[in-house]
């Protein structure tokens, strides 16, 4: 179905995404993912030819367009070239934590770090989950006390994307845990901060070449210019913030299926068996036309989401509604497809085996399938 989301200026910016990733990605992908990280290199280099911050005012170095549909282009480039483990530290950079920066930051941090983030030099994550608690984030235990003009920071994260390279990371605290979400804050705790400790590395399922680390916070002491938004609003913050964080899940979710039919296809109409291509019995071309339709279907309530985002209108709800579906159908899509390539799905080599792997985790992070489900329950009163 003929999209109507882009203009000729989103063709461009893609075709020229599509080299970049070509170029810089596709060629180191497998080393990066044996490495388990990405160079922060690559970073500098998605800096230096406009990939980050796009909707950053140009006075701080980004590109002046505050244009989701440029964040959806990188996030589906990503897909398509069967490199998300490398990519999502960008999409998460992008579309997930640099809204908290241009949003909350006052102008002297606006000062401070958004040139870094648009070039790159700056990379960075933000630090919801804990050893203890994830969905459940009221009940955190990372604690920030204020002594001075200082907050003295303790306790743990676990799970964060990035945690290994990133500079700047957006930690959600409680600087009162007598209250739940009323206690809660987020600041900014910088790489060298005495006390700010990085994990492991983890060892995850998929997505290898993407660093996920645990961070461990002793007696850390962050200046009160580091607070991002208001002290007791972290709660709200995060809330305002997260429906552009699912939908850009929800949007990968809808091109890694994309990109596993397409994959899947010319696979189908390749191999034999019983003198024929494997693509032409019926019950192949039934789940091949099933799954065609689920994502033209996806991809229509996805590509209205992202104008609703735009015009500042989408809701909770609604990206909760995008994020469960389209990673669901990730999901199923991508294990269908495994199934139509025979033993070849389960090699590595096959970009297919790949991405089975890596879609395993998207109806768990960003919040998991159940909490979408209850954000959409409870807006319906029941
Ligand atoms: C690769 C990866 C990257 C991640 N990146 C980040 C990151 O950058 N930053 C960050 O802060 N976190 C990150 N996370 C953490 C992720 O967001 C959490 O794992 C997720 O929110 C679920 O929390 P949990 O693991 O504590 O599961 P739990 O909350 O313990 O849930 C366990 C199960 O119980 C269910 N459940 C919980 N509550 C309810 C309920 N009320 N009703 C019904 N069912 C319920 C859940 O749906 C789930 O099935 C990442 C995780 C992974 C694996």
């Amino acid at each position: 179905m003929r999209r109507t989301l882009f203009t000729d200026e989103h063709d461009e910016f893609r075709a020229s995404f599509r080299r970049f990733v070509d170029q810089e990605i596709v060629p180191h992908h497998l080393d990066w993912e044996r490495d388990g990280i990405v160079p922060r290199e690559l970073f500098a280099k998605a800096g230096a030819n406009g990939f980050l911050g796009t909707d950053v005012p140009e006075a701080y170095g980004g590109g002046g367009v505050e244009d989701f549909r440029f964040n959806l282009v990188i996030g589906e480039e990503v897909q398509r070239a069967g490199v998300g483990g490398a990519g999502l530290g960008i999409t998460l950079h992008n579309d997930i934590c640099l809204p908290y920066f241009l949003s909350l930051c006052t102008d002297e941090q606006k000062e401070r770090w958004l040139p870094g983030i648009c070039s790159g030099e700056l990379i960075t994550a933000i630090a919801m989950t804990e050893p203890g608690i994830g969905s459940d984030l009221a009940s955190m235990s990372t604690s920030a006390f204020r002594d001075g003009d200082r907050y003295v920071v303790n306790g743990s994260k676990t799970f964060i994307t990035n945690g290994i390279n990133a500079d700047l990371v957006i930690t959600a605290v409680k600087t009162d845990p007598t209250q739940r979400h009323k206690g809660m804050s987020l600041v900014v705790l910088e790489r060298g901060m005495e006390g700010f400790e990085r994990g492991r590395n983890l060892e995850k399922v998929g997505l290898h070449s993407q660093d996920t680390a645990e961070l461990f916070f002793t007696d850390v002491s962050v200046p009160v210019e580091n607070l991002l938004g208001t002290e007791g609003q972290g709660f709200v913050h995060l809330v305002q913030n997260l429906p552009q964080e699912r939908l850009s899940i929800a949007a990968a979710g809808v091109a890694a299926a994309e990109a596993a039919l397409g994959w899947t296809l010319d696979y189908v109409k390749e191999r034999t068996a019983f003198g024929q291509p494997v693509g032409s019995f019926q019950h192949s071309r039934f789940v091949l036309a099933e799954l065609r339709t689920e994502i033209d279907i996806a991809r229509v309530f996805v590509d209205r989401c992202v104008e609703a985002l735009d015009a500042g209108e989408l809701t909770a709800e609604e990206a909760a509604e995008a994020k469960w579906w389209c990673t669901e159908l990730q999901k199923r899509t991508v294990d269908a497809c495994v199934q139509l390539h025979g033993g070849y799905g389960y090699m590595l080599e096959y970009p297919i085996a790949r991405a089975y792997t890596d879609a395993r985790i998207t109806t768990i992070y960003g919040g998991t399938t159940e909490i979408m489900k209850e954000i959409v329950g409870r807006s319906l009163g029941v």
